[in-house]
């Protein structure tokens, strides 16, 4: 199985958003009560079950505001805190108690299995609450487990849906489509057919905007409400950039899905990538572990092999003759003095990525078309060895 989500913008009525707003209210008190209701047991020497806490919540909620299975979601999440904590204590970890949660600290809601319903209208119909308008971009696919509906610091309101697909088994075993990515600084990402994607100019502009924002806000008088209207302003904009990123996630791995059916990528060493701070903007920026989760799990999907493969010495390694040709990362070229072949550097790594990953694959999942190779123009006393160790590694049974 494997689990998606999607971020639909949900456009409520007044009165749906204040019915909303009492929901999430009356949850946000229901888990508190929960806290209180353990802490007391606790005191009295006690452990408060499960079920003791759910036979409560009839006399706990108002039962026409809320859905009774959004009340008991919020058992659940409770519950769940509470094992996690346990679960910390028990790695020695020092960790107080379950913490009151603020109204800052709360603002989603959980409609788990039922209680929803997609009309044909764009609408979608939530028990106690009513039929709420909403955008859906793209088509959602699997079975529909549960509906967050969330509200954003900006107010604006949204449906994550979660659903479950089922893993098809990976039946074809003659690989037609194969690509290497390579994502990098200077490209998003370069692939293995010399496709390059750029890095999405709009998060530039808002980027701007943002800096704009902030500069302000740092200007506002505290407490002020024009401190509180430029806070909402910058929400916005934070709101928009993460829209406008995922938005590019998702289009770049639904081309590569759609495109081919074998995908390999390598493994990131994002940890050590941020250590180097003119590296680290970049890489928060284009979210590549964000984009290399998309692709797995819409190749998942479709049926589709995905790969991450070890990064050692893709971009070292000449894709032409498997020679080490050690550069620089200022060196934007591959130029390998042993065979001749000339070519972007990142474009060279998303070939040798492709190599790699197919050279990993089980024998009898391996396609029998390795790279195209040029022909080779240099004779030298190499060129021999170089064959050969061509053949060795491209013989695949
Ligand atoms: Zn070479």
């Amino acid at each position: 199985m494997v689990v998606s989500s999607y971020k639909l913008r949900l456009y409520p009525t007044k009165n749906q958003e204040n019915k909303l707003n009492d929901t999430i209210e009356i949850c946000r008190i229901l888990y508190n009560d929960f806290i209180f209701e353990s802490h007391l047991a606790y005191k009295e020497g006690y452990k408060i079950k499960f079920d003791e806490l759910q036979r409560m919540i009839p006399a706990m909620i108002p039962k026409d505001k809320v859905y009774s299975k959004v009340a008991q979601m919020v058992l659940w999440q409770f519950y769940n805190n509470l094992k996690t904590l346990s679960a910390l204590i028990q790695r020695g970890k020092r960790t107080g108690n379950l913490r009151f949660k603020s109204k800052s600290r709360f603002h989603s809601i959980n409609y788990n299995q039922s209680g929803f319903k997609f009309l044909p209208d764009n609408k979608i119909k939530f028990s106690k609450i009513g039929k709420i308008k909403c955008i859906i971009h793209r088509k959602i696919q699997g079975k529909i487990k549960e509906i967050h509906v969330k509200k954003e610091l900006t107010g604006d309101w949204y449906a994550i849906v979660v659903c479950e697909n089922e893993l098809k088994s990976i039946c074809s075993l003659f690989r037609k489509k194969i690509v290497g990515i390579d994502v990098g600084i200077n490209n998003f990402v370069y692939d293995s057919d010399g496709h390059v994607i750029k890095h999405p100019q709009l998060l530039r502009k808002s980027k701007k905007k943002l800096k704009r924002s902030q500069r302000k806000l740092s200007k506002k008088i505290k407490n002020s409400n024009n401190r509180w209207k430029q806070k909402l302003n910058l929400a916005r904009i934070h709101q928009k950039i993460k829209n406008q990123r995922n938005d590019f996630l998702h289009k770049t791995s639904r081309y590569y899905v759609d495109n081919y059916d074998t995908i390999f990528v390598e493994e990131l060493k994002i940890q050590n990538m941020i250590k180097n701070h003119y590296l680290a903007k970049s890489i928060s920026d284009s979210s590549w572990n964000s984009f290399f989760q998309k692709l797995e799990y819409k190749a998942a999907r479709a049926g589709i092999l995905f790969k991450k493969i070890s990064p050692y010495n893709t971009s070292q390694k000449c894709s032409m003759c498997n020679n080490i040709v050690k550069k620089s990362l200022a060196q934007r070229t591959h130029n390998c003095p042993f065979c001749g072949f000339k070519i972007d550097r990142d474009h060279n790594a998303a070939r040798n990525i492709k190599q790699k990953g197919l050279d990993s694959l089980p024998l009898e999942w391996r396609e029998v078309t390795p790279l195209e190779r040029r022909p080779l123009t240099i004779t030298s006393i190499r060129y021999s060895q170089v064959i050969s160790r061509n053949e060795e590694i491209h013989h695949f049974d």
